[in-house]
């Protein structure tokens, strides 16, 4: 990553910030993209089932973005008391052109309350630059300004395949206040051929519970390979159930290699 100077072990935390590389998923998909990634996230998802070791050596099992969800691996994160900071690195990254701004984690919407997270925000959407803000869509968050209305938010609801609780992966209440304020914002879920019928399921009684929004089915895999192993049934449930396909060319094309 750009290292930004480490201050204090609070404030806004960043685990890397890369590109410019291309969206890999959901509906901005194939728009060459910065990316900036926060450290932390509320869940832990084990039943994904990538396994690794923390620094300490433990054992464990988690998503594939364990090195920024995991509060093992926060010495290699980089804390910021200032956003300015953020968009100078940004900036050494940034090509000629204007791209999208893919803020994501671990989770991100851990730092909505942070004023500087908020100026970061800000400054992008001013600027003109589009926002994408990848969210596990659980967290209570105040949507309150106009500028926020041009945020995408980008939310992959976890199903009961992550191994998190219902209770904590599932948070109607804000799904329902996200989707009223930002019309274009969206679900998306990440489900393996084993899964689907599960999946249909569970991915039903959520869409009952709030307005209307388009809806990405994903292939589950951290591979090209795992991921073409689930991708026709995954096209297949969407054409079934009138919702959208999402590749997830990142893996596709670098198998999930970091920083592209
Ligand atoms: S919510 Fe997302 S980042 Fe957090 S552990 Fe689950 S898959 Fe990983």
């Amino acid at each position: 990553m750009k290292h930004l100077k480490a201050k204090a072990w609070c404030m806004l935390q960043i685990n890397e910030i890369f590109g410019p590389t291309i969206q890999g998923e959901g509906k901005r998909i194939g728009n060459p993209s910065i990316f900036i990634r926060f450290g932390k996230c509320n869940m832990t998802c084990d039943g994904f089932g990538v396994e690794y070791e923390t620094p300490s050596g433990i054992k464990k099992c988690s998503c594939d973005s364990f090195y920024a969800a995991d509060i093992a691996f926060k010495d290699s994160w980089q804390a910021c008391d200032d956003f300015m900071q953020i968009v100078d690195e940004v900036n050494k990254i940034l090509p000629s052109y204007k791209t999208d701004i893919v803020i994501t984690g671990g989770e991100p919407l851990l730092y909505w309350d942070d004023e500087q997270f908020q100026k970061l925000l800000k400054y992008y959407i001013d600027n003109g630059f589009h926002i994408t803000i990848e969210t596990n869509g659980s967290l209570d968050i105040d949507l309150i300004y106009n500028w926020q209305k041009k945020i995408l938010f980008s939310m992959s609801v976890k199903l009961s395949n992550s191994g998190e609780s219902l209770k904590k992966r599932i948070n109607t209440q804000v799904l329902t206040h996200i989707i009223d304020f930002v019309d274009e914002s969206y679900l998306k879920f990440v489900i393996d051929k084993d899964f689907l019928p599960k999946a249909k399921e569970e991915i039903n009684i959520i869409l009952k519970d709030i307005p209307p929004c388009e809806v990405y089915l994903m292939p589950l895999g951290d591979t090209a390979q795992i991921i073409d192993e689930n991708s026709l049934a995954v096209i297949e449930m969407a054409i079934e159930c009138g919702y959208k396909y999402s590749d997830r060319l990142h893996i596709r094309v670098w198998n999930n290699k970091r920083g592209v």
